[in-house]
């Protein structure tokens, strides 16, 4: 099969949520091309892997994922607050996974192509093709380069799916650029040979001096095998992300012999979510619109629900035969409604979390169970939170900014 010159739907980079939304397309009878720039889909990796049950019962994928796709099944989470207590999150059964990028984004791509969507890599969109239709500028097609062959599409709609770097959408004509106080700066290294507590637990550490608006994972792999990383605000701090993780590593013996067999840096959206994700004639999903987990800064499961939900708004498109803004902008009420206002939720404990000083940091960790600290990081139970805060007169003002 070859690139077509004419589409219903293209969708630019073949990320979670670029595979997601071609594959709804594809199975709700859209003629769909998925476009990937990468020589290889999946690689290289620029993620912890994390990827909770929840988000894989959402996408209807549960007993669906191969094997291959994810390396380790987590039973919950052990917490270090800044002063070093420890807090064990068990659920005793598999609540999420570390996953092999590399294959769950080579395995979603298939699926996509499976469903009818045609998938090809080496392939980069350059350039929109914008046209003047009843007075408005629609987008209606790409250009762009496979190996060193130009060409050009026509289609009824094009997606944004191009990730936390990508061009596409702000070329568009979105507002979508990135502002620093809402992008974390990521920094990984994939290890081996290392000694962990619990190989099915994540381990996170909080503290300001270990990690400034932000915290350091080890996401097992295996007995043996990590990812080990660390985010951090953008802004402001001594050092950068990569020298805060080498601090803290030197202070870990068991972490500290192991060898590096890859390493990983991006930025993160934390927040700053789009009202808006549509004109004439396009939509982003994913990271190009913002769509991650504000306070553990996980985008996967976002980006292909979201993906999920623009996939039915095309369709209903193409039977309207309206690409138009307005008939686009159902996915915007639908995206916010479904998720939005969640991550919203999510956002302001982040921003509550990140004006508050370790030792009130301690004080939580004292008083919140591991069942609220998980319900907090999906924007549920903020009058939990807020009670506690209002405990000392000093974050009155905080705690009345989340209720
Ligand atoms: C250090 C770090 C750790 C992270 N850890 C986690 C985690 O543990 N769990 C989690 O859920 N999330 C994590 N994330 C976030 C997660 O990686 C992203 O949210 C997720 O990949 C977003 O998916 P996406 O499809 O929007 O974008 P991407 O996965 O970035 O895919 C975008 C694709 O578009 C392609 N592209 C760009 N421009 C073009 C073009 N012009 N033409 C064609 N193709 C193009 C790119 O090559 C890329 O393949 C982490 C991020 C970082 C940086």
């Amino acid at each position: 099969m070859v690139l077509g010159s004419e589409y219903d739907v293209v969708v630019v980079g073949a990320g979670p949520g670029g595979s997601a939304t071609a594959r709804k397309c594809a199975e709700l009878g859209l003629k769909t091309a998925l476009l990937e720039k990468r020589q290889e889909i999946g690689i290289p990796v620029r993620c912890g892997e994390g990827l909770s049950i929840y988000a894989v019962q959402a996408l209807g994928m549960v007993d669906k994922l191969p094997r291959q796709v994810y390396a380790q099944e987590i039973d919950g989470a052990i917490v270090y607050s800044p002063n070093g207590k420890k807090v064990v999150i068990d659920f005793g059964e598999t609540v999420g996974y570390i996953l092999e990028r590399k294959m769950y984004d080579a395995w979603l791509a298939q699926q996509a192509a499976r469903k009818g969507a045609y998938v090809q890599a080496k392939t980069e969109i350059t350039q929109l093709v914008k046209e003047q239709k009843n007075g408005e500028t629609y987008i209606t097609g790409v250009k762009g380069n496979f190996e060193s062959d130009d060409f050009e599409i026509k289609c009824n709609a094009v997606v944004g799916a191009d990730g936390v770097e990508g061009r596409i959408t702000r070329m568009a004509g979105l507002r979508s650029t990135l502002m620093l106080k809402t992008t974390d700066s990521g920094y990984q290294y994939e290890m081996v040979d290392i000694e962990m507590e619990d190989p099915r637990k994540l381990i996170i550490y909080f503290g300001s001096k270990i990690s400034p608006r932000g915290y350091v994972w080890i996401f097992p792999k295996g007995d043996d095998r990590a990812n080990v990383g660390i985010g951090i605000g953008s802004m402001g701090y001594e050092k950068t992300a990569k020298q805060y993780l080498d601090a803290w590593i030197a202070t870990q013996p068991g972490i500290r012999k192991g060898s590096i067999v890859n390493t990983v840096c991006g930025g993160i959206p934390v927040g700053g979510f789009l009202k808006n994700m549509v004109l004439n004639g396009f939509a982003a999903v994913g990271d190009a619109a913002h769509q991650v987990n504000p306070i553990h800064g996980g985008g996967i499961g976002e980006a292909q629900r979201a993906g999920y939900i623009l996939g039915h708004v095309l369709a209903e498109a193409k039977q309207k035969n309206d690409f138009s803004a307005k008939a686009l902008a159902t996915y915007n009420e639908r995206w916010w409604t479904e998720r939005g206002n969640m991550l919203r939720n999510v956002e302001k404990v982040r921003e509550v979390m990140e004006k508050i000083a370790d030792e009130d940091m301690d004080m939580l960790a004292d008083s919140l169970d591991g069942e609220t600290i998980m319900e907090l990081c999906h924007g549920k139970r903020l009058s939990v939170l807020a009670k506690v805060l209002m405990k000392k007169p000093s974050l009155l003002k905080l705690a009345t900014a989340l209720v």
